[in-house]
């Protein structure tokens, strides 16, 4: 059978991830359909006029609405606990819609200085343009996000964990302090994944999602996603219909099957990555292992309390450039690569690569050290990636 919305609570996370929103046709298959179509057609004039007058519910046109993408959209609003999900043809265009629909001229947002590094130029050189202004706070330091906001503070926005030093933050205590003071709390779930973490059932009112990473999973598509109540969606879908970064039915046809094995991946690349840092912390020429679930990370304890696995990215530090260089070209299945969430094990640099424009100063804000290696653990066998590793670090 499929589930409908009003029956989602009747059902587990794991049924929901399988059968959540699927749209049948007469044809009776099993498993989702493809509806590359642009446009969708009436049965007489009567009826398109109805549909683009809004008095009866259907597609018109994909740029709107899509029933692949539906799918999607209703199984990930499923997982997330969310009423409505809207799509977008990358995380990025995630990002650009929440703020584009929920904000205005004169607006104020306070950030995680610890996001992805496109949504500070986002914010920055393009709403900052339009009269949006931002100001960067540390994750963890709750009086500092409680002293950044304004009277026209609109929304908090941050990822838990951060990447790449997987810093946690308490989302029910921002929730709060979000909510005091009349903002909205919107949360990136792209390192935890619903499978991990359910922020909006932790008090947030809004999730992000790249879906190139872990929904997807395997490398293949870019697609992104905003969930919360049919409110907020409606704002936000309303800029989507109009600027049109949707996301495409192939698309979302990947992510929806990517949903289907999304807890037993994130629980798989969990288990390798905590096999991998408890490892890391005995290897001699390494100072420092950056992992929620190892008892030596500060917010351990509101990783186990917040999250249901800690995840598969896991970030160590070596002496200095030279070091980690050695390390990352010494491996030979690893992939060399500034991508993370997929079954294929990826490793960075962040000082040289993803955080290269900082200056030196910003970097060290940031945490971001010249011996920093970053790695997104895969599905490999855990004492593969290993060797590989222990081929550099013992050299
Ligand atoms: C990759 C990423 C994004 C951007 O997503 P795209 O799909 O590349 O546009 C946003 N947030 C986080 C946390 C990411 O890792």
């Amino acid at each position: 059978m499929t589930i409908s919305q009003d029956d989602w609570d009747e059902f587990g996370f794991d049924t929901l991830a399988v059968r959540a929103g699927q749209v049948r046709t007469s044809e009776g298959e099993q498993s989702e359909p493809i509806f590359p179509t642009s446009s969708f057609t009436y049965n007489s004039a009567a009826q398109a006029a109805a549909r683009f007058g809004g008095t009866e519910p259907g597609n018109i046109y994909s740029r709107f609405t899509n029933p692949t993408v539906r799918t999607f959209e209703e199984r990930l609003a499923a997982l997330e606990g969310g009423e409505q999900c809207v799509a977008t043809s990358s995380g990025m265009a995630a990002i650009l819609a929440t703020c584009m629909g929920l904000l205005k001229a004169g607006d104020h947002v306070v950030c995680s200085r610890a996001v992805f590094g496109t949504t500070v130029v986002l914010l920055d050189n393009f709403f900052g343009k339009f009269g949006v202004e931002t100001t960067y706070v540390s994750l963890t330091d709750y009086a500092g996000w409680e002293k950044a906001i304004r009277p026209n503070t609109k929304l908090l926005l941050l990822e838990t964990p951060s990447n790449p030093l997987v810093e946690v933050a308490d989302i029910p205590r921002l929730a709060e302090l979000a909510h005091a003071k009349g903002c909205l709390l919107a949360v990136d779930n792209c390192l935890s994944t619903p499978a991990l973490q359910q922020p909006l059932k932790l008090g947030a009112d809004i999730v992000i999602h790249s879906a190139t990473k872990y929904i997807d999973g395997q490398g293949r598509a870019l697609g992104g996603a905003v969930v919360g109540n049919r409110e907020l969606m409606a704002q936000v879908y309303a800029f989507l219909r109009s600027a049109g970064p949707t996301m495409s039915p192939f698309n979302a046809w990947i992510f929806l099957k990517g949903l289907e094995t999304l807890k037993l991946r994130m629980r798989a690349h969990s288990d390798n990555a905590l096999e991998l840092a408890t490892w890391l912390e005995q290897q001699p020429g390494i100072k420092r292992v950056f992992y929620p679930g190892l008892a030596s990370h500060p917010d351990h304890a509101l990783a186990a309390k917040q999250q249901s696995g800690f995840g598969g990215i896991v970030a160590f530090e070596v002496a200095g450039k030279d070091e980690a260089w050695r390390i990352i070209d010494a491996t030979r299945i690893i992939s060399i690569t500034a991508n993370l969430g997929d079954t294929k094990s990826t490793i960075t640099h962040p000082a040289t690569t993803t955080h290269g424009r900082l200056t030196a100063e910003q970097k060290a804000d940031a945490g971001i050290s010249d011996g920093l290696v970053r790695i997104s653990v895969g599905l490999e066998d855990v004492e593969d990636i290993k060797a590989d590793l222990a081929r550099g670090l013992s050299q």
